[in-house]
This record gives C-alpha cells, structure tokens and sequence, in this order.
C-alpha cells in the first residue's frame, strides 16, 4: 500500500508499504480524512523524535473499519470511526497507576506515528480498538470531528494541567490550534481574563471567538512584562505554552503568579537540550509555582466526551479548518503547506473519501 513516510530527517516522500496486521484486539482502518499536525513536522523537520527510514507520520484521522481483530467485540468492518491521536495500551500494568499517556514507558500512549507507523497511509492499525475508537456521529461534521482527536484534547489537557478554577487571570502563548483550543477549555473552565499571544490576525479572531479578552503581541515587546503590567504586577493563576521556543518557557514561568500559580505545558520544544527557568522569578526556586507539561488525553471516552461537547454546542473546533484538500494524493501536498505555514493557515484536512463527508 501507499504511505508519506520519513525517509530521513527533512525527507518525507511516498513510500510502499506492507499492509498493517491487526492483533486480536486491534482494527484496520481505512482513512476518510486525515490532518497533519504540527507535531509531525516537528518531528520530521526540526530534530524531533528519531524514527526509522520509512517510518509513516500522521496521528489524526477520522475513517472506517476494513478488519477487526478476533477479540474486538464494540466495532465492526463498515464503521465510521474517530480515531484519537493518543491510543493508550490499556492492558498496559501502569493504567492501575492512572498512568495514561506513558504507562509503558515514555511516550508509549502515543502509538500512532510515535512508536509505529501512523495514518497517512491507505490503511493503519488501531491498538485496543474497544477502547480506542469512538462511533463517528451522523449529526457532526467531519471537521468538527476530527479536530477532537488532537488539536481539541491537546488544546483541553493544557486547561487540565494548568487546573484552571473559576475567576482565574489565564495566558495563553501560541494561538495556533492548540493554544485556540486552550484558549476555548480556559473559558469553559471558567477562566474570567485570559490573554492570548500572538499575531496573525485568523488566528487573533478565533481567540477573541473562543474566549480571549485581550491579544498580546511580542511585537509590542517582553511578552511576560506586558502581561505582569496589565495584571498589576501580579501575573497571572495559569500560563498555558502552546507555541515557541526554550525562551518563551522562561517567559511563562515570569509571567506566573507567585504562591499557586501554574505554568502548563503542552508545546513540542526542538532546537536545545534544556529549558530555562529565570531563577528570580522562580523566587530562587521557592516561588510557590508548578510547571507540569504532558501529552494530550486519549482514548475512547475522551473522545466522545469531547463529540458530546461539539453536539451540545460547547465548541465548533471545525472553525479552525482554514485549507481543504481533496484526494489521499494530496497529502503530500497538504504536509508541505502544514510545514510552510502560510500566514493564513490555521490547520488543513485532506477528504480521502469526500463522498463520505457528511
Ligand atoms: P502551530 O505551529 O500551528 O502554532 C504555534 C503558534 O505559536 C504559532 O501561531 C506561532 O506563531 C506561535 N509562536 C511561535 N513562537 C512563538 C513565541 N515565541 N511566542 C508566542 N507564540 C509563538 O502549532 P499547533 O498545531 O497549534 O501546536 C502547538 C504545539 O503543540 C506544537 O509544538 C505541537 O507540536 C504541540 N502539540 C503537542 C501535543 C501534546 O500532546 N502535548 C499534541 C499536539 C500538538
Ligand atoms: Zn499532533
């Protein structure tokens, strides 16, 4: 079969590949759409994760089910199904731990495109397909859909981390479709301000949509000064990172009330080893702060909470679809402009099946 595969780093072209086999838990599945994520570009262009040479990127994808495993009880072969982009182990002994997105070692709740191939291929594997896959509802559209499988629960986990109570004073870095939908869990949680960084102007008007009250620019200088300005020097209860670089970590953490506040990290560094913290700001390591930084939430009942948010009306993340392609491929194409990231790119899906769009 056909697959956009890693060939080596800054490499990523068409390659054949074996078709998947499923294991007695597992589904085969036959994409219908599939979005690239930032993440896949990170890993293939910037020194991200190392992979092997014909490794198979993508973790997000909504299709329908070719094949089940023996032991899979909740699916079958004609499903329409959204697949999460973390699909946990859940045999795995550190679920007991509640340990969902690394139970069996780093990253290891990040199958799809982190250890074995992902979803832009003809076909791909889901793991525990009873407890991976959510139903595709007929009532919702496949864009809506098939942002919760990252870009929603990413965007949510980093409104989990940073445990935003109501009334906070948030600030969100990086308003791509991560930090938008950081921006929308902030509100949902009942965040009372929240500032939103950044600059292209799509992307500013979704974050005033999804519940920004003031835009931030670092044009406008130190983005952590400005932020301690407005708040009259005391900074704010939540700094969610959803874009930048090991400076924009420092940046959070100077931003970040002393005595409780949390920085909550969601983004994908490259480019250094280590990640400052500012050593005043951090009250010289007894500010009182909490950085915690994770994977999104996956499996099944994530995602069907989050399908239940868009049906009641809670989120329209399918907004965020600015470039549509039509055909498996055009994928190539579509990873390409994911990684050139015109100014008024927010995130692009490719309709493999487009008759089944609705
Ligand atoms: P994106 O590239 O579309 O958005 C990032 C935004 O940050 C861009 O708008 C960019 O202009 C902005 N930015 C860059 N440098 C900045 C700086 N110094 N200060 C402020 N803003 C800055 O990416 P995305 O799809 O929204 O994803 C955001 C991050 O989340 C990526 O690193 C991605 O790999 C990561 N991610 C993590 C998970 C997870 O499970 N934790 C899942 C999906 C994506
Ligand atoms: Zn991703």
């Amino acid at each position: 079969m056909k697959a956009l595969g890693l060939i080596k780093p800054n490499l990523v072209a068409w390659i054949e590949k074996e078709r998947p086999i499923a294991g007695p838990y597992d589904a085969i599945i036959r994409p219908i759409a599939i979005a690239p994520c930032s993440s896949d570009v990170h890993t293939a262009f910037e020194g991200g994760a190392e992979k092997p040479s014909g490794f198979v990127l993508g973790h997000e994808a909504v299709g329908e089910v070719v094949e089940v495993g023996e032991l899979v009880n909740e699916f079958k072969v004609g499903d329409k199904v959204v697949v999460p982009a973390g699909t946990p182990n859940w045999r795995a002994r550190g679920i007991q731990e509640h340990n969902f997105k690394h139970a069996g070692g780093p990253f290891s709740g990040l199958e799809l495109s982190g250890s074995r191939d992902g979803v832009f291929a003809e076909l791909f594997m889901v793991n525990d397909a009873d407890n991976n896959l959510a139903l595709m509802p007929e009532d919702i559209s496949i864009e809506d859909a098939l942002m919760t499988v990252d870009m929603v629960t990413t965007g949510f986990s980093g409104a989990e981390l940073a445990d935003i109570k109501f009334g906070d004073t948030v600030c969100v870095i990086g308003i791509g479709p991560v930090g938008l939908m950081a921006v929308a869990g902030a509100k949902l949680r009942g965040a009372a301000r929240i500032f939103a960084v950044g600059t292209r102007p799509d992307c500013v008007t979704l974050a005033k949509e999804y519940g920004a009250t003031d835009i931030i620019s670092y044009k406008d200088g130190n983005i952590a000064k400005q932020v301690l300005e407005l708040t009259s020097g005391r900074g704010t209860d939540a700094t969610i990172i959803a874009g930048g670089n090991a400076e924009t970590f420092a940046l959070a953490v100077a931003m970040t009330r002393f005595g409780g506040g949390n920085i909550a990290n969601i983004n994908y560094f490259t480019g250094s080893d280590y990640l400052p913290i500012p050593t005043l700001a951090f009250g010289r390591g007894m500010a009182g702060k909490t950085i915690k930084g994770d994977l999104c939430e996956g499996g099944r009942v994530r995602i069907e909470r989050l399908l239940n948010m868009i049906r009641y009306g809670r989120i329209q993340p399918g907004k965020m679809v600015t470039h549509k392609f039509y055909g498996f491929d055009k994928l190539e194409e579509a990873f390409y402009l994911m990684r050139d990231k015109p100014k008024d790119l927010i995130k692009t899906v490719v309709y493999i099946d487009w008759n089944k769009e609705k």
